[in-house]
């Protein structure tokens, strides 16, 4: 199947987005601030669920190795 490219330009370096998504495996994504206490950042309590599901939609810049993620459209 060949790749998807999109109409999306990278932010960074305005290379063509590459439409996949990333699946976190079993676990929800949950976001945690940058300066979090230990437990929160090496256990799984704390932090905000973005989204229930385990894929979620994304764009990919592979070559400046970003990726964005839009949570409106799972
Ligand atoms: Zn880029």
């Amino acid at each position: 199947m060949p790749i998807r490219i999109t109409k999306l330009k990278c932010p960074y370096c305005k290379s063509d987005l590459i439409e996949g998504f990333i699946n976190s495996g079993r676990y929800s994504f949950k976001w945690h601030n940058k300066d979090v206490n230990f437990i929160e950042k090496y256990t799984v309590f704390g932090g905000e669920v973005l989204s229930e599901n385990t894929i979620i939609k994304c764009f990919r810049c592979k070559d400046c190795n970003k990726v964005i993620i839009d949570l409106n459209e799972l």
